[in-house]
Protein backbone atom coordinates (compact mmCIF):
# COMPACT_ATOMS: atom_id res chain seq x y z
CA UNK A 1 0.00 0.00 0.00
CA UNK A 2 1.11 3.54 -0.29
CA UNK A 3 2.22 5.77 1.91
CA UNK A 4 0.33 9.50 2.58
CA UNK A 5 2.06 12.46 4.08
CA UNK A 6 -0.22 13.03 6.82
CA UNK A 7 -3.08 10.49 6.86
CA UNK A 8 -4.72 11.51 10.02
CA UNK A 9 -5.39 15.37 8.18
CA UNK A 10 -8.97 15.00 7.03
CA UNK A 11 -11.47 17.13 4.59
CA UNK A 12 -14.85 17.05 4.40
CA UNK A 13 -14.96 14.80 1.55
CA UNK A 14 -13.01 12.43 3.52
CA UNK A 15 -15.27 12.42 6.45
CA UNK A 16 -17.94 11.66 4.41
CA UNK A 17 -16.18 8.78 2.78
CA UNK A 18 -15.56 8.08 6.33
CA UNK A 19 -19.44 8.11 7.55
CA UNK A 20 -20.07 5.72 4.68
CA UNK A 21 -17.27 3.30 5.60
CA UNK A 22 -14.13 3.69 7.62
CA UNK A 23 -12.58 0.82 5.11
CA UNK A 24 -13.47 3.38 1.97
CA UNK A 25 -11.58 6.34 3.66
CA UNK A 26 -8.54 4.23 4.53
CA UNK A 27 -8.35 3.21 1.02
CA UNK A 28 -8.75 6.40 0.23
CA UNK A 29 -5.57 7.43 2.03
CA UNK A 30 -3.60 4.60 1.85
CA UNK A 31 -4.61 2.48 -1.59
CA UNK A 32 -6.34 5.42 -4.11
CA UNK A 33 -4.94 3.06 -6.94
CA UNK A 34 -7.27 -0.11 -5.83
CA UNK A 35 -10.26 2.19 -6.90
CA UNK A 36 -12.30 2.27 -9.68
CA UNK A 37 -11.81 4.82 -12.65
CA UNK A 38 -14.52 7.53 -12.03
CA UNK A 39 -17.28 6.56 -14.58
CA UNK A 40 -19.77 8.37 -16.86
CA UNK A 41 -22.61 8.83 -14.23
CA UNK A 42 -20.49 9.97 -11.83
CA UNK A 43 -18.54 11.99 -14.14
CA UNK A 44 -21.79 13.69 -15.40
CA UNK A 45 -23.24 14.14 -11.55
CA UNK A 46 -19.56 16.10 -10.87
CA UNK A 47 -20.13 18.15 -13.75
CA UNK A 48 -23.45 18.54 -13.05
CA UNK A 49 -22.77 19.63 -9.58
CA UNK A 50 -20.21 22.01 -10.68
CA UNK A 51 -22.38 24.09 -12.97
CA UNK A 52 -24.75 24.50 -10.42
CA UNK A 53 -22.02 25.53 -8.07
CA UNK A 54 -21.25 28.49 -10.96
CA UNK A 55 -25.11 29.69 -11.40
CA UNK A 56 -25.37 30.22 -7.29
CA UNK A 57 -22.81 32.60 -7.57
CA UNK A 58 -24.97 34.89 -9.16
CA UNK A 59 -27.65 34.85 -6.45
CA UNK A 60 -25.08 36.25 -4.70
CA UNK A 61 -24.07 39.68 -6.63
CA UNK A 62 -20.47 41.21 -5.09
CA UNK A 63 -19.58 37.83 -3.99
CA UNK A 64 -15.47 36.58 -4.42
CA UNK A 65 -14.34 33.35 -5.40
CA UNK A 66 -11.56 31.84 -3.65
CA UNK A 67 -9.77 30.22 -7.19
CA UNK A 68 -6.86 28.33 -5.17
CA UNK A 69 -7.71 24.91 -5.73
CA UNK A 70 -7.08 21.74 -3.30
CA UNK A 71 -3.86 21.34 -4.03
CA UNK A 72 -3.00 25.04 -2.89
CA UNK A 73 -4.99 25.21 0.35
CA UNK A 74 -2.36 27.09 1.98
CA UNK A 75 -2.99 29.45 -0.43
CA UNK A 76 -6.37 29.41 -0.79
CA UNK A 77 -6.82 29.82 3.65
CA UNK A 78 -4.78 33.07 2.60
CA UNK A 79 -7.14 34.37 -0.13
CA UNK A 80 -9.84 33.54 1.86
CA UNK A 81 -8.76 35.43 4.78
CA UNK A 82 -7.83 38.24 3.14
CA UNK A 83 -11.60 38.39 1.60
CA UNK A 84 -13.13 37.96 5.07
CA UNK A 85 -11.26 40.99 6.14
CA UNK A 86 -12.65 42.96 2.97
CA UNK A 87 -15.83 44.30 3.93
CA UNK A 88 -16.86 45.31 0.23
CA UNK A 89 -17.19 41.85 -0.04
CA UNK A 90 -21.06 39.93 0.42
CA UNK A 91 -19.78 36.72 -0.39
CA UNK A 92 -17.37 34.20 -0.37
CA UNK A 93 -17.41 31.06 -3.01
CA UNK A 94 -15.31 28.39 -1.89
CA UNK A 95 -13.61 29.93 0.66
CA UNK A 96 -10.75 27.14 2.52
CA UNK A 97 -11.08 26.94 6.44
CA UNK A 98 -9.14 24.49 8.33
CA UNK A 99 -9.37 23.35 12.22
CA UNK A 100 -7.21 20.53 14.41
CA UNK A 101 -6.28 18.93 10.94
CA UNK A 102 -9.62 19.51 9.49
CA UNK A 103 -9.86 21.41 5.80
CA UNK A 104 -13.28 22.25 4.59
CA UNK A 105 -14.15 24.56 1.19
CA UNK A 106 -17.26 26.40 2.16
CA UNK A 107 -19.41 26.45 -1.49
CA UNK A 108 -21.19 30.19 0.17
CA UNK A 109 -20.36 32.42 3.30
CA UNK A 110 -22.46 35.19 3.01
CA UNK A 111 -21.80 38.10 5.11
CA UNK A 112 -24.63 39.36 6.84
CA UNK A 113 -25.61 41.88 9.95
CA UNK A 114 -24.03 40.15 12.95
CA UNK A 115 -21.71 37.44 10.82
CA UNK A 116 -21.87 35.21 8.39
CA UNK A 117 -24.60 32.72 7.17
CA UNK A 118 -22.82 29.20 5.57
CA UNK A 119 -24.49 27.53 2.78
CA UNK A 120 -23.66 24.27 0.90
CA UNK A 121 -24.98 24.08 -3.12
CA UNK A 122 -26.18 20.83 -3.88
CA UNK A 123 -27.57 19.92 -7.69
CA UNK A 124 -30.28 17.46 -5.78
CA UNK A 125 -33.66 18.83 -5.58
CA UNK A 126 -34.21 17.55 -1.63
CA UNK A 127 -32.44 17.45 1.79
CA UNK A 128 -30.83 14.04 2.59
CA UNK A 129 -28.99 13.02 5.22
CA UNK A 130 -25.39 13.12 3.96
CA UNK A 131 -25.74 17.01 3.51
CA UNK A 132 -26.82 17.37 7.37
CA UNK A 133 -23.30 15.53 7.83
CA UNK A 134 -21.38 17.89 5.56
CA UNK A 135 -23.11 21.10 6.59
CA UNK A 136 -22.07 19.67 10.29
CA UNK A 137 -18.74 18.73 9.90
CA UNK A 138 -18.32 22.13 8.05
CA UNK A 139 -20.00 24.42 11.34
CA UNK A 140 -17.73 22.51 13.09
CA UNK A 141 -14.58 24.11 11.25
CA UNK A 142 -15.89 27.33 10.85
CA UNK A 143 -16.60 27.56 14.88
CA UNK A 144 -13.64 26.31 15.48
CA UNK A 145 -12.23 29.18 13.72
CA UNK A 146 -14.53 31.61 15.68
CA UNK A 147 -17.09 32.69 13.18
CA UNK A 148 -20.38 34.06 14.19
CA UNK A 149 -22.27 31.73 12.39
CA UNK A 150 -25.98 33.54 12.22
CA UNK A 151 -27.41 30.43 10.34
CA UNK A 152 -26.43 27.26 8.32
CA UNK A 153 -28.59 26.75 4.97
CA UNK A 154 -28.57 24.09 2.21
CA UNK A 155 -29.72 25.78 -1.30
CA UNK A 156 -30.66 22.82 -3.58
CA UNK A 157 -32.76 22.95 -6.69
CA UNK A 158 -36.13 23.42 -6.98
CA UNK A 159 -38.04 20.99 -8.96
CA UNK A 160 -41.12 22.61 -9.27
CA UNK A 161 -39.83 25.80 -11.29
CA UNK A 162 -41.42 26.46 -14.25
CA UNK A 163 -39.27 27.88 -16.55
CA UNK A 164 -41.00 29.68 -19.10
CA UNK A 165 -38.12 31.27 -21.64
CA UNK A 166 -35.16 33.78 -21.08
CA UNK A 167 -33.19 34.34 -18.32
CA UNK A 168 -33.70 31.51 -15.54
CA UNK A 169 -35.25 33.04 -12.45
CA UNK A 170 -32.60 31.76 -9.86
CA UNK A 171 -35.00 32.84 -6.81
CA UNK A 172 -37.48 30.63 -7.94
CA UNK A 173 -34.91 27.90 -9.52
CA UNK A 174 -33.03 27.37 -5.82
CA UNK A 175 -34.86 26.66 -2.74
CA UNK A 176 -32.92 28.05 0.41
CA UNK A 177 -33.24 25.55 3.11
CA UNK A 178 -32.36 26.96 6.93
CA UNK A 179 -30.94 23.59 9.05
CA UNK A 180 -29.63 25.81 11.48
CA UNK A 181 -31.64 23.43 14.30
CA UNK A 182 -30.81 20.38 12.60
CA UNK A 183 -26.77 20.83 11.88
CA UNK A 184 -26.47 21.99 16.05
CA UNK A 185 -28.26 18.76 16.99
CA UNK A 186 -25.34 16.98 14.75
CA UNK A 187 -22.48 18.70 16.11
CA UNK A 188 -21.57 16.93 19.51
CA UNK A 189 -20.98 13.92 16.93
CA UNK A 190 -18.70 15.51 14.84
CA UNK A 191 -15.13 15.33 16.80
CA UNK A 192 -15.33 11.88 18.43
CA UNK A 193 -16.46 10.77 14.60
CA UNK A 194 -13.21 12.55 13.44
CA UNK A 195 -11.03 11.05 16.54
CA UNK A 196 -12.08 7.76 15.61
CA UNK A 197 -11.15 8.12 12.05
CA UNK A 198 -8.16 9.33 12.92
CA UNK A 199 -7.17 6.49 15.15
CA UNK A 200 -8.38 4.15 12.58
CA UNK A 201 -6.01 6.04 9.71
CA UNK A 202 -3.30 5.17 11.90
CA UNK A 203 -3.13 1.52 11.95
CA UNK A 204 -1.30 -1.24 9.98
CA UNK A 205 -4.13 -2.72 7.71
CA UNK A 206 -7.74 -1.68 6.95
CA UNK A 207 -10.30 -2.50 8.89
CA UNK A 208 -12.46 -5.78 7.76
CA UNK A 209 -15.32 -4.41 6.51
CA UNK A 210 -18.24 -7.07 4.87
CA UNK A 211 -19.27 -5.03 1.66
CA UNK A 212 -23.21 -4.78 2.02
CA UNK A 213 -25.93 -1.82 1.10
CA UNK A 214 -23.99 0.90 2.52
CA UNK A 215 -21.23 0.24 0.08
CA UNK A 216 -24.31 2.01 -2.61
CA UNK A 217 -25.16 4.72 -0.53
CA UNK A 218 -25.06 7.92 0.03
CA UNK A 219 -22.15 7.16 -3.01
CA UNK A 220 -21.17 4.68 -5.22
CA UNK A 221 -18.24 3.03 -3.50
CA UNK A 222 -15.40 3.01 -5.96
CA UNK A 223 -13.63 -0.08 -4.10
CA UNK A 224 -16.39 -2.23 -4.91
CA UNK A 225 -14.73 -4.10 -7.09
CA UNK A 226 -11.74 -4.84 -4.90
CA UNK A 227 -13.71 -5.06 -1.97
CA UNK A 228 -16.05 -8.30 -3.95
CA UNK A 229 -13.32 -9.64 -6.07
CA UNK A 230 -12.87 -12.80 -4.00
CA UNK A 231 -16.77 -13.46 -3.41
CA UNK A 232 -18.24 -16.33 -5.36
CA UNK A 233 -19.79 -15.97 -9.05
CA UNK A 234 -23.44 -16.62 -7.17
CA UNK A 235 -23.01 -15.01 -4.18
CA UNK A 236 -25.81 -14.57 -1.47
CA UNK A 237 -25.47 -10.64 -2.02
CA UNK A 238 -26.64 -10.70 -5.87
CA UNK A 239 -30.64 -11.75 -5.16
CA UNK A 240 -32.07 -10.22 -6.52
CA UNK A 241 -35.21 -8.30 -4.35
CA UNK A 242 -35.73 -6.90 -0.72
CA UNK A 243 -31.80 -7.03 1.07
CA UNK A 244 -33.60 -7.92 4.38
CA UNK A 245 -34.11 -11.57 3.45
CA UNK A 246 -30.22 -11.31 2.18
CA UNK A 247 -29.69 -10.06 5.79
CA UNK A 248 -31.06 -12.90 7.64
CA UNK A 249 -29.68 -15.42 5.24
CA UNK A 250 -26.20 -14.19 5.83
CA UNK A 251 -26.73 -14.15 9.40
CA UNK A 252 -27.34 -18.21 9.17
CA UNK A 253 -23.79 -18.34 7.74
CA UNK A 254 -25.28 -18.77 3.85
CA UNK A 255 -22.78 -17.84 1.70
CA UNK A 256 -24.10 -18.32 -1.79
CA UNK A 257 -27.62 -18.86 -3.60
CA UNK A 258 -26.77 -22.46 -4.13
CA UNK A 259 -27.14 -22.93 0.00
CA UNK A 260 -30.81 -21.32 0.58
CA UNK A 261 -32.71 -23.82 2.26
CA UNK A 262 -35.42 -25.07 0.42
CA UNK A 263 -38.21 -24.40 2.80
CA UNK A 264 -37.34 -20.81 2.45
CA UNK A 265 -39.94 -18.74 0.92
CA UNK A 266 -38.76 -16.69 -2.22
CA UNK A 267 -40.77 -14.50 -4.72
CA UNK A 268 -41.03 -16.29 -8.07
CA UNK A 269 -37.64 -14.46 -9.81
CA UNK A 270 -35.52 -15.73 -6.56
CA UNK A 271 -36.67 -19.23 -6.98
CA UNK A 272 -35.60 -19.15 -10.37
CA UNK A 273 -32.36 -17.90 -9.45
CA UNK A 274 -31.83 -20.78 -6.90
CA UNK A 275 -32.92 -23.49 -9.79
CA UNK A 276 -30.72 -21.75 -12.13
CA UNK A 277 -32.36 -23.25 -14.99
CA UNK A 278 -33.85 -22.21 -18.52
CA UNK A 279 -37.73 -21.45 -17.82
CA UNK A 280 -40.28 -20.63 -20.30
CA UNK A 281 -43.80 -19.56 -19.66
CA UNK A 282 -46.52 -21.63 -21.27
CA UNK A 283 -47.78 -18.64 -22.34
CA UNK A 284 -45.19 -16.83 -23.56
CA UNK A 285 -45.92 -18.20 -27.40
CA UNK A 286 -49.36 -16.48 -27.08
CA UNK A 287 -47.69 -13.21 -25.63
CA UNK A 288 -45.03 -13.06 -28.71
CA UNK A 289 -47.75 -13.57 -31.00
CA UNK A 290 -49.86 -10.66 -30.04
CA UNK A 291 -47.77 -8.57 -32.07
CA UNK A 292 -49.10 -6.95 -34.96
CA UNK A 293 -46.76 -6.43 -38.13
CA UNK A 294 -44.83 -4.22 -39.29
CA UNK A 295 -43.17 -4.77 -35.97
CA UNK A 296 -41.21 -1.23 -34.81
CA UNK A 297 -38.78 -1.66 -32.26
CA UNK A 298 -38.34 1.73 -30.62
CA UNK A 299 -35.84 3.32 -28.35
CA UNK A 300 -35.52 6.94 -26.47
CA UNK A 301 -32.23 8.64 -25.24
CA UNK A 302 -32.92 11.78 -22.74
CA UNK A 303 -31.00 14.27 -21.12
CA UNK A 304 -32.29 15.54 -17.83
CA UNK A 305 -30.42 18.96 -17.43
CA UNK A 306 -30.81 20.03 -13.97
CA UNK A 307 -30.99 24.19 -15.11
CA UNK A 308 -33.90 24.08 -17.79
CA UNK A 309 -32.63 24.47 -21.28
CA UNK A 310 -36.08 25.21 -22.95
CA UNK A 311 -38.87 27.06 -22.16
CA UNK A 312 -42.10 25.30 -20.26
CA UNK A 313 -39.39 22.75 -19.00
CA UNK A 314 -38.71 22.04 -14.86
CA UNK A 315 -35.34 21.02 -13.91
CA UNK A 316 -34.46 17.01 -13.87
CA UNK A 317 -37.23 16.97 -16.58
CA UNK A 318 -36.02 14.27 -18.81
CA UNK A 319 -35.98 15.82 -22.49
CA UNK A 320 -35.98 13.20 -25.47
CA UNK A 321 -33.21 13.86 -27.78
CA UNK A 322 -33.01 11.14 -29.97
CA UNK A 323 -34.69 8.00 -31.13
CA UNK A 324 -34.01 4.29 -33.09
CA UNK A 325 -36.60 2.41 -34.75
CA UNK A 326 -36.16 -0.88 -36.82
CA UNK A 327 -39.37 -1.99 -38.49
CA UNK A 328 -39.72 -5.60 -39.09
CA UNK A 329 -42.08 -6.43 -42.03
CA UNK A 330 -44.27 -10.01 -41.79
CA UNK A 331 -41.74 -11.42 -44.21
CA UNK A 332 -38.71 -10.56 -41.94
CA UNK A 333 -37.12 -7.46 -43.84
CA UNK A 334 -35.98 -4.87 -41.86
CA UNK A 335 -34.80 -1.23 -42.52
CA UNK A 336 -33.83 1.67 -39.20
CA UNK A 337 -35.07 5.00 -39.23
CA UNK A 338 -33.27 7.67 -36.64
CA UNK A 339 -33.53 10.74 -35.42
CA UNK A 340 -30.60 12.91 -32.96
CA UNK A 341 -31.21 16.56 -32.19
CA UNK A 342 -27.53 18.57 -33.49
CA UNK A 343 -28.55 22.05 -33.01
CA UNK A 344 -29.23 23.77 -29.73
CA UNK A 345 -33.36 24.12 -30.01
CA UNK A 346 -35.68 22.45 -28.40
CA UNK A 347 -35.92 18.80 -29.97
CA UNK A 348 -39.29 17.73 -28.89
CA UNK A 349 -41.53 19.43 -31.83
CA UNK A 350 -38.87 17.64 -34.46
CA UNK A 351 -38.50 14.13 -32.74
CA UNK A 352 -42.22 14.62 -32.54
CA UNK A 353 -42.98 14.67 -36.02
CA UNK A 354 -40.06 12.70 -37.43
CA UNK A 355 -41.60 9.57 -34.89
CA UNK A 356 -45.11 9.88 -36.36
CA UNK A 357 -43.70 10.04 -39.56
CA UNK A 358 -41.40 6.67 -38.83
CA UNK A 359 -43.73 4.92 -36.46
CA UNK A 360 -47.20 5.39 -39.23
CA UNK A 361 -50.26 4.42 -38.19
CA UNK A 362 -50.19 0.54 -38.14
CA UNK A 363 -48.39 -2.31 -36.34
CA UNK A 364 -47.07 -2.62 -32.88
CA UNK A 365 -43.92 -0.49 -31.45
CA UNK A 366 -41.81 -2.84 -28.99
CA UNK A 367 -40.01 -0.90 -26.66
CA UNK A 368 -38.43 -1.97 -23.47
CA UNK A 369 -39.55 -0.95 -20.51
CA UNK A 370 -42.42 1.97 -19.17
CA UNK A 371 -40.25 4.75 -20.24
CA UNK A 372 -40.94 5.31 -23.57
CA UNK A 373 -44.62 5.63 -22.83
CA UNK A 374 -43.98 8.23 -20.11
CA UNK A 375 -41.70 10.03 -22.88
CA UNK A 376 -44.42 9.53 -25.61
CA UNK A 377 -46.81 10.88 -22.95
CA UNK A 378 -45.18 13.49 -21.77
CA UNK A 379 -43.76 14.71 -25.83
CA UNK A 380 -47.84 14.66 -26.13
CA UNK A 381 -48.16 17.32 -23.68
CA UNK A 382 -45.48 19.46 -24.82
CA UNK A 383 -46.94 19.43 -28.56
CA UNK A 384 -50.56 19.94 -28.07
CA UNK A 385 -50.98 19.95 -32.33
CA UNK A 386 -50.08 16.40 -32.40
CA UNK A 387 -51.21 15.63 -29.33
CA UNK A 388 -53.62 12.59 -30.62
CA UNK A 389 -51.43 11.62 -33.15
CA UNK A 390 -49.02 10.73 -29.85
CA UNK A 391 -51.91 9.21 -27.56
CA UNK A 392 -52.29 6.78 -30.42
CA UNK A 393 -48.75 5.84 -30.63
CA UNK A 394 -48.67 5.62 -27.08
CA UNK A 395 -51.53 2.77 -27.63
CA UNK A 396 -49.54 0.74 -29.74
CA UNK A 397 -46.66 0.27 -27.46
CA UNK A 398 -45.46 -3.36 -26.55
CA UNK A 399 -43.36 -3.91 -23.78
CA UNK A 400 -40.85 -6.66 -24.37
CA UNK A 401 -39.63 -6.41 -21.13
CA UNK A 402 -43.07 -6.94 -19.14
CA UNK A 403 -42.98 -10.00 -21.05
CA UNK A 404 -40.09 -11.52 -20.84
CA UNK A 405 -40.23 -10.79 -16.97
CA UNK A 406 -43.18 -12.55 -16.45
CA UNK A 407 -42.09 -15.87 -18.95
CA UNK A 408 -38.92 -16.30 -19.38
CA UNK A 409 -35.65 -17.00 -17.58
CA UNK A 410 -31.96 -17.43 -18.38
CA UNK A 411 -29.46 -18.57 -15.64
CA UNK A 412 -27.39 -16.12 -17.94
CA UNK A 413 -29.71 -12.74 -16.44
CA UNK A 414 -28.43 -13.78 -13.48
CA UNK A 415 -31.36 -12.06 -11.92
CA UNK A 416 -31.97 -8.78 -14.19
CA UNK A 417 -33.94 -7.84 -17.03
CA UNK A 418 -32.27 -5.20 -17.52
CA UNK A 419 -31.23 -5.32 -21.36
CA UNK A 420 -27.60 -4.85 -20.48
CA UNK A 421 -27.83 -8.22 -18.98
CA UNK A 422 -30.78 -9.95 -21.42
CA UNK A 423 -29.34 -9.38 -24.59
CA UNK A 424 -25.24 -10.56 -24.01
CA UNK A 425 -27.40 -13.76 -22.66
CA UNK A 426 -29.43 -14.43 -25.18
CA UNK A 427 -27.74 -12.28 -28.57
CA UNK A 428 -24.01 -12.50 -27.64
CA UNK A 429 -23.14 -11.37 -30.74
CA UNK A 430 -25.47 -7.98 -29.95
CA UNK A 431 -23.32 -6.99 -26.17
CA UNK A 432 -22.40 -3.37 -25.83
CA UNK A 433 -18.21 -4.58 -25.79
CA UNK A 434 -18.16 -3.04 -29.30
CA UNK A 435 -19.56 0.37 -28.67
CA UNK A 436 -18.19 3.30 -27.75
CA UNK A 437 -21.00 4.31 -25.43
CA UNK A 438 -22.30 1.40 -23.56
CA UNK A 439 -25.09 2.90 -21.25
CA UNK A 440 -27.55 5.65 -21.07
CA UNK A 441 -26.11 7.71 -18.75
CA UNK A 442 -23.01 7.69 -21.32
CA UNK A 443 -25.22 8.69 -23.94
CA UNK A 444 -26.81 11.43 -22.15
CA UNK A 445 -22.82 12.90 -21.06
CA UNK A 446 -22.07 12.51 -24.34
CA UNK A 447 -24.74 14.36 -25.70
CA UNK A 448 -24.39 17.15 -23.10
CA UNK A 449 -20.52 17.24 -24.57
CA UNK A 450 -21.35 16.94 -28.13
CA UNK A 451 -23.53 19.79 -27.59
CA UNK A 452 -22.69 22.11 -25.38
CA UNK A 453 -18.63 21.42 -24.96
CA UNK A 454 -17.15 20.30 -28.08
CA UNK A 455 -16.42 22.51 -30.77
CA UNK A 456 -14.11 20.19 -33.33
CA UNK A 457 -16.62 19.52 -36.01
CA UNK A 458 -14.29 15.80 -36.22
CA UNK A 459 -15.01 15.23 -32.82
CA UNK A 460 -18.24 16.46 -33.11
CA UNK A 461 -19.58 14.26 -35.59
CA UNK A 462 -18.00 11.17 -34.05
CA UNK A 463 -19.66 11.64 -30.89
CA UNK A 464 -23.17 11.95 -33.38
CA UNK A 465 -22.42 8.55 -35.12
CA UNK A 466 -21.37 6.91 -31.15
CA UNK A 467 -24.63 7.98 -30.26
CA UNK A 468 -26.63 6.42 -33.25
CA UNK A 469 -24.66 3.14 -33.06
CA UNK A 470 -25.58 2.90 -29.23
CA UNK A 471 -29.25 3.78 -29.88
CA UNK A 472 -29.46 1.77 -32.76
CA UNK A 473 -27.95 -1.17 -30.68
CA UNK A 474 -30.91 -1.18 -28.63
CA UNK A 475 -33.62 -1.59 -31.03
CA UNK A 476 -31.71 -4.09 -33.51
CA UNK A 477 -31.49 -5.89 -29.65
CA UNK A 478 -35.57 -5.63 -29.39
CA UNK A 479 -35.78 -7.45 -32.95
CA UNK A 480 -33.13 -9.89 -32.04
CA UNK A 481 -34.65 -11.04 -29.08
CA UNK A 482 -38.15 -11.51 -30.27
CA UNK A 483 -36.70 -13.59 -33.08
CA UNK A 484 -34.45 -15.93 -30.21
CA UNK A 485 -37.74 -15.98 -28.51
CA UNK A 486 -39.91 -17.42 -30.97
CA UNK A 487 -37.05 -19.51 -32.05
CA UNK A 488 -37.11 -21.51 -28.71
CA UNK A 489 -41.06 -21.49 -29.02
CA UNK A 490 -40.69 -23.51 -32.22
CA UNK A 491 -38.64 -25.76 -30.36
CA UNK A 492 -40.51 -26.58 -27.51
CA UNK A 493 -43.94 -26.73 -29.31
CA UNK A 494 -45.27 -29.60 -28.81
CA UNK A 495 -45.05 -32.22 -32.36
S1 LIG B 1 -16.92 -1.44 -1.17
FE1 LIG B 1 -18.08 -1.30 0.71
S2 LIG B 1 -16.88 -2.35 2.24
FE2 LIG B 1 -15.52 -1.90 0.54
S3 LIG B 1 -14.62 0.06 1.06
FE3 LIG B 1 -16.38 0.48 -0.17
S4 LIG B 1 -18.04 0.85 1.24
FE4 LIG B 1 -16.41 -0.17 2.38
Amino acid sequence: MTSHRDPTRLSKSRFLSGLQCHKRLYLEIHAPQLAADIDDRRQTMLDMGKEINEIAHRYFPGGALVAEGHRHSTAALEKTAALMADPNVTAIFEGAFQFERTLVRVDVLERVVGGWRLIEVKAASRVKSVHLDDLAVQTHVLRGNGLDLTGVFLMHVNRQYFYSGGDVDLQRLFVLKDLTGAIHERLPGIPPRLDEMRSMLGRSRAPDVEPDDHCHAPYECPFWSHCTAAKPARWIYYLPGRKDLVRRLRLQGITTIDEIPPQVSLTPLQQRMRENVEWISPKLAERLQAVRYPVHHLDFETVMPAVPLYAHTHPYQPIPIQWSNHTEMKDGSLRQTAYLCTEQKDPREEIALSLLESVGEEGSICVYSEYEHYIVKALAEAVPRLRKDLLRVGERLWDLLEVLQSHYYHPDFQGSFSIKSVLPALVPSLDYGDLAIKDGATASAMYHRMMFTVTDWVERQRLASALHAYCARDTLGMVELRRVLSQKMKSVAPS
